[in-house]
């Protein structure tokens, strides 16, 4: 049998040294994120993704009962941090573009929940698989209504809009360094600031907010959300990769644009127009079984058999049993994306003969 083709495999291109517990390699961290972000981003090097969306929620000023809008097409992670807040999440569908948040019933959102008598008080957005959101609109109606945007960026780093990167858009901004991100620390995360302000309240948090004192002294909650400095060294070295890495997925999605077009009933997600670069994380296929007289499952499981790994989209929030008693505003475009959806293999050590099995078997199947 073939050697396994997985789903979206990390390499690491470093070897480990400078192994200390002081934080010079979480300063290091910082400052090359902050150099690659650009300008007037401070940056909050943390434990995890999550903990990055969490800390931007208290950040935000919500605390329990609060209403907070969430896309519901994402990983979980997204969502979580506003239960761990004692808030509520509100969902909101996607939009056909780009399959993140629909601009048009997030305000449809955020009027009705006034009309209810509370304005929710964050907004929390995707780039979902490394695709930049509808950002423009969505900062506009969260301008209008004066609630904060909190952008998670976890799966997009390196994304452009307008030649601006993605997690540089909202008032905080967050990215992954989790094990399958496009560049790993294996387990990290970052928060992306407007200020130096933030920035130290994020890391006085992420260390158990321990007051300025010789002694130990608390007046607040705290959180052990502090990268580890040896992950913080992997990050240092792997961020040189990063422009590798991101060409690599875009030549895989390059190769699956080129196959499909050949083909009817497959809709890959595509940049709508230069306005938006995706650093294409993953590269995923909507399938039309009317056309293609396959559904995804077929496919997933056809492609298992030949030893290559795909998946699922990510289950819809408001579809999650976790979440069934949350509101939910849209119709049956996430939902729809995600009954048709497969995630191809896309990962950054495929090579072209890889790829030419994969959409040989593909063939197969049709
Ligand atoms: C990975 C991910 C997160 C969380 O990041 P972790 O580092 O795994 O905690 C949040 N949101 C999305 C969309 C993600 O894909």
């Amino acid at each position: 049998m073939d050697t396994r083709i997985f789903l979206s495999k990390s390499i690491s291109d470093i070897s480990l040294e400078n192994i200390t517990s002081e934080e010079k390699n979480v300063l290091d961290f910082e400052k090359s994120l902050e150099k690659y972000l650009g300008k007037k981003n401070c940056v909050a090097a943390l434990n995890s993704g999550t903990s990055a969306i969490h800390l931007s929620l208290i950040l935000s000023g919500v605390s329990h009962g609060d209403e907070v809008l969430c896309q519901s097409f994402t990983y979980v992670a997204s969502a979580n941090p506003t239960i761990y807040q004692g808030a509520i999440p509100i969902f909101i569908d996607s939009e056909k573009d780009t399959w993140n948040m629909c601009p048009k019933y997030l305000e449809k959102a955020i009027l009705d929940r006034i009309s209810k008598g509370k304005k929710p008080k964050a907004i929390i957005f995707v780039h979902l698989y490394g695709m930049p959101a509808k950002i423009e609109e969505i900062s506009l109606i969260a301008k209008k209504y004066n609630i904060k945007l909190i952008e998670d960026a976890a799966e997009a780093l390196g994304s452009e809009f307008k030649g601006k990167k993605c997690g540089t858009f909202g008032d905080y901004g967050i990215i992954s360094f989790n094990n399958n991100k496009i560049v790993t620390t294996f387990g990290g995360g970052v928060l992306i600031c407007k200020n130096e302000e933030d920035k130290q309240k994020a890391i006085y948090l992420s260390k158990q907010a321990r007051d300025k004192v010789a002694h130990y002294q608390h007046s607040e909650i705290g959180y052990n959300y502090r990268i580890s400095n040896v992950l913080a060294g992997i990050g240092v070295k792997q961020m040189k990769f990063l422009e590798k890495h991101i060409s690599r997925r875009r030549n895989v999605n390059f190769f699956y644009k080129k196959f499909f077009k050949e083909l009817k009933g497959f809709k890959l997600l595509e940049e709508l127009n230069k306005n938006r670069l995706s650093n294409h994380w993953l590269s995923c296929v909507v399938i039309d079984e009317k056309l293609t007289g396959f559904n995804r499952e077929d496919l997933r499981m056809f492609l298992l058999k030949n030893n290559i790994e795909s998946r699922p989209f990510w289950k819809p929030m408001h579809l999650q049993p976790v979440f069934k008693e949350f509101p939910f505003y849209g119709e049956m475009i996430s939902e729809n994306l995600f009954n048709n959806g497969l995630c191809l293999p896309s990962g950054s050590d495929l090579e072209i003969t890889d790829l030419e099995r994969i959409t040989s078997s593909i063939k197969k199947l049709l």
